[in-house]
């Protein structure tokens, strides 16, 4: 099936490592010119040299940290001045800080209220008239499956990525009528430095091995292991293409079966 993605230009934000990469790499596969970006150059220039080398993508790298406005006025402006166009915007953020509430102090509510919610509406405002004016665009929101069930640990992003299910809806249903579809996906367990982090915490908090913890999580998810990364990216490679052009205002687990509840 081809997905209609040659060609078309892909913004994909967080994206040196993990969930992001793996999403930026997929797109590349499938044909598409892809902007990376991250806060740390070395980072970046080794997840630009992966994909070029595997797909002979064009590939775009922007240092940015998605938490300041500048950054993101950058990150478009250089996006657009190198393709013209930005189709496809794909949001992906840095993780949160992990802690429960009483752990958590006002500042880092602030910074996660930039990081996984101001960063998304900024970027969508710089983007959203040019896909307008072209009459086609994508938007695509990577969140969590905090949205459905909440991890004790995990506060801020129980809380401040709730948002991003009522920004999908409005955009859905504001932007449809102009060719530009939103919608969101939520992520469980992916195999990645963030997961390992949060096994780590886990393993500390409750006098047990890493390696104690993911099994232990494993066993919760039906089909018995963690995600990949291009597993995510196959699922926005999707949404991204002319294929899914009637899947609009749709939040979209991709889990192995973990939240056992229906909606
Ligand atoms: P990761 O730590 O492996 O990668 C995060 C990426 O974001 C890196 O490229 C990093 O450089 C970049 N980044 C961090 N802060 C940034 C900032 N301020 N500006 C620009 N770039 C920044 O994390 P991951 O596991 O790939 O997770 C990606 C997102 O998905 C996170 O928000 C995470 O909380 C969420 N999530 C992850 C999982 C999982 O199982 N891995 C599950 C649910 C939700």
């Amino acid at each position: 099936m081809d997905l209609g993605l040659r060609n078309r230009v892909a913004l994909v934000t967080a994206s040196s490592r993990g969930i992001g990469l793996g999403i930026a790499r997929v797109l590349a596969q499938e044909g598409a010119r892809v902007i990376i970006n991250a806060r740390h150059d070395d980072e970046l220039a080794k997840a630009r040299e992966t994909i070029t080398k595997e797909s002979g993508a064009e590939v775009l790298a922007v240092k940015a940290d998605l938490t300041v406005k500048d950054d993101v006025n950058r990150l478009v402006k250089e996006s657009m001045d190198t393709f013209g166009n930005i189709d496809i915007l794909v949001f992906n953020a840095g993780p949160p800080k992990p802690g429960t509430f009483s752990q958590l102090n006002e500042d880092d509510w602030e910074y996660a209220t930039r990081l996984l919610l101001l960063s998304a509406v900024w970027l969508t405002r710089r983007i959203v008239d040019n896909m307008v004016s072209r009459g086609w665009g994508r938007l695509i929101y990577v969140t969590s499956l905090t949205l459905r069930q909440q991890v004790p640990n995990l506060v801020l992003s129980n809380t401040v990525r709730l948002s991003l299910a009522g920004l999908v809806k409005s955009l859905a249903i504001e932007y449809g009528p102009h060719g530009i579809t939103a919608n969101g996906i939520m992520q469980g367990y992916i195999a990645t430095e963030r997961i390992n982090q949060l096994a780590q915490e886990e393993a500390r908090t409750r006098g047990i091995s890493v390696d104690e913890v993911i099994k232990a999580w494993s066993r919760e998810i039906p089909t018995g292991r963690y995600g990949k990364p291009e597993e995510v990216g196959y699922l926005v490679a999707f949404l991204a293409g002319d294929k899914a052009a009637y899947i609009n205002g749709s939040m979209i687990l991709i889990d192995g079966g973990y939240v056992k509840c229906v909606s």
